[in-house]
């Protein structure tokens, strides 16, 4: 089956074929390093993984661009307040360097522990600030600048369709907005280039034709996209809160500069909702991924956990969630395991449902209904494991990998086994009931099978 996405520009299911077959450029909008990443985060970082996968299953070499903002994302979308990066430096009293430094990491970490390829380029928008002068004086020479006291700005009313990936209503926008422009000739107007304060030292700064300052948020990636995959490429991928103002800039800049569209594809990934809310960093109480794994869940499990929705719809998190996505990560680990080494060949036509799922763009829900059909099927172990194996290609839990954690029963503990394995022996039930309560009482279970008994703790 043919690989089908859904295109946000067009929203539309369209099938997908590289630009220039074989290969395929991937950009994917990442983290803002001024704070830990927070579970909702990971989840979009987590879509991304699969359609990458999912595009690595179809054969396609990807080519994935991922960028990390350390430089410019203001408080505010609408390029207003502090940068979030001189602010996570007021608040932890390190240089903003030593936070976008030591956020990455964290990052990195987040996605190696959840089993996220790393991508082909990591970019920063601080190594890249020349091609960001560049691009932006590539849209002043076409005319669509103006400057203010604050900085240089891109004038989005000569852009005839600005903001039609979000569908946005200009003129509504107009009417409602007029009284907070400030000097912005236009509500969507958005910074390209903003002017160091004059009353403050900035930590970020750098010279350019129009002066002292940094570049605002949305050129990063206009400029690090085009540099490493070209101005217009395969798919660009990101949040949903990116569909009205984030990625409007983008394909804004790009059409004034190098008239081209940007993407041939745009996929957003949808939120993660604490109750009613989307989980947000600027509120504080966030979910991390530590949190999971200080909960006693491995990181795995938050994975597992997201497999179970399709990404364009929202998802709710609750703790009760991750607890049986627990359970069933474990049953399925268990049953791999169990199922020994693997055959040669895998069954035809279990691949062939797994491929139809998550080529209907990214079915992972269905992928994961077609993975329990399998465990639940009559095939013989060998074949069950060559299958699940090719699965896990796109799955990413580990399953080769992954075994029962031998549990250290003791000493005490195994001498009352072999008091009650006597006792039962000697058919006592009533001391071999007793036993077991002993056994219970000091965190263990016994279970009696064909080949004698087996001690567990009791969780
Ligand atoms: P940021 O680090 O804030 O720039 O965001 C990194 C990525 O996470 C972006 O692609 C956002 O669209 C995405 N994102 C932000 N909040 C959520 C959420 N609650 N659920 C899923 N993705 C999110
Ligand atoms: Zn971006």
């Amino acid at each position: 089956m043919d690989l089908q996405l859904f295109d946000t520009y067009t929203r539309t299911i369209r099938k997908f074929e590289p630009l220039h077959p074989p290969e395929v450029g991937l950009y994917t909008c990442g983290p803002t390093v001024y704070d830990y990443a927070h579970i909702g985060n990971l989840r979009t970082y987590i879509f991304e993984d699969f359609l990458r996968r999912v595009l690595d299953w179809n054969h396609y070499p990807v080519k994935h661009v991922l960028n990390i903002t350390d430089v410019g994302h203001l408080v505010s979308d609408a390029d207003e307040g502090e940068d979030k990066m001189e602010k996570g430096s007021a608040r932890t009293g390190k240089s903003a360097w030593e936070i976008a430094e030591f956020y990455t990491v964290a990052f990195q970490k987040d996605m190696e522990r959840l089993n996220i390829l790393p991508p082909t380029i990591w970019c920063r928008a601080t190594d890249h600030i020349q091609e960001q002068i560049e691009a932006i004086k590539c849209i002043e020479e076409k005319g669509f600048t103006y400057r203010t006291s604050d900085g240089i700005y891109f004038d989005t009313a000569k852009m005839p369709d600005y903001g039609y990936l979000g569908r946005l209503d200009i003129e509504g926008l107009q009417a409602g907005m007029r009284i907070d422009m400030g000097e912005k000739h236009n509500p969507t107007d958005f910074a390209l280039w903003k002017f160091s304060p004059k009353d403050k030292q900035r930590q970020m700064e750098w010279d350019s034709p129009w002066g002292k300052g940094f570049p605002g948020w949305h050129i990063e990636c206009s400029a690090m996209s085009a540099k490493y995959l070209g101005p217009f490429f395969d798919i660009h991928c990101g949040g949903e809160d990116h569909i009205t103002v984030h990625h409007p800039n983008e394909i804004a800049q790009n059409e004034a500069c190098y008239g081209t569209h940007l993407a041939n594809f745009w996929m957003h990934g949808y939120f993660l909702q604490l109750g009613d809310e989307k989980m947000a960093k600027s509120d504080g109480g966030f979910i991390r991924l530590d949190t999971v794994i200080d909960h006693g869940f491995d990181p795995l499990v938050y994975r597992f956990f997201c497999l179970g929705a399709l990404y364009r719809a929202k998802l709710s998190f609750s703790w009760e969630g991750l607890d049986s996505a627990a359970t069933s990560l474990n049953r399925l680990r268990n049953a791999v395991f169990e199922w020994g080494s693997a055959g040669a060949t895998p069954d035809a036509s279990f691949v062939g449902q797994f491929e139809s799922a998550i080529n209907d763009d990214l079915n992972m829900p269905r992928a994961l209904a077609v993975t329990w059909d399998l465990v639940h099927s009559n095939l013989d172990p060998s074949t069950k494991k060559a299958t699940i194996l090719i699965f896990d290609k796109v799955l990413g839990l580990g399953l080769a990998d992954w075994q029962p954690k031998i549990e250290e029963i003791p000493a005490e503990i195994m001498e009352l086994v072999e008091k009650r394995k006597l006792a039962r022996q000697e058919k006592r039930w009533a001391d071999a009931d007793t036993i077991r309560t002993e056994i219970a009482n000091l965190g263990f279970e016994v279970e009696d099978s064909p080949q004698g008994p087996k001690v567990k703790t009791r969780k």
